[in-house]
């Protein structure tokens, strides 16, 4: 799959503001960010989307958003969180890779958001990361 972008930030072979990576998750900052502290949960295998996912990688991507969404909280601290995922080309699936959207949402958002609104640079980008990472940290240190 060396034409997939995912896959080739998962490789390092493109950069990308890594907050969380394990076994078997990937999450980095969007770079076609609709909110601040807007990240990306994917699967490190290449999985194109939900109808292709087993339980095991459907289970490690739960528990990397669960862990990510409240580092995210803590960094940035929303009034609420959305998740978006699209599944399929009618569906508005850009990147045929199995991944969940993580957006921070504010009071004055309203109920629906600009998609994609802004493209924050590598240093804004970087910046947000290490905040999430912090928190990521500071809850790994607490258990
Ligand atoms: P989809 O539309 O498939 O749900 O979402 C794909 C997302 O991947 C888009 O929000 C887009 O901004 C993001 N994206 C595409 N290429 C890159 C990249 O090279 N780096 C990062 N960080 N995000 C990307
Ligand atoms: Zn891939």
């Amino acid at each position: 799959m060396s034409d997939c972008v995912f896959c080739k930030i998962v490789a390092g072979e493109i950069p990308a503001s890594i907050v969380h990576a394990d076994a078997d998750t990937i999450a980095f900052m969007d770079i076609g960010s609709v909110n601040p502290g807007h990240v990306l949960v994917a699967s490190k295998k290449h999985v194109e989307n939900i109808y292709a996912l087993d339980d095991a990688t459907g289970a490690a991507v739960g528990r990397a958003l669960a862990r990510v969404a409240r580092a995210i909280g803590e960094a940035f601290s929303p009034e609420g969180l959305s998740q978006y995922q699209a599944n399929g080309k009618l569906a508005g699936q850009t990147v045929f890779h199995y991944h969940v959207h993580l957006v921070p949402r504010r009071r004055d958002d309203g109920m629906k958001v600009d998609w994609p609104v802004r493209n924050p640079g590598r240093d804004v980008l970087e910046g947000d990361a290490a905040a999430i990472r912090k928190a990521l940290q500071q809850e790994a240190g607490g258990r």
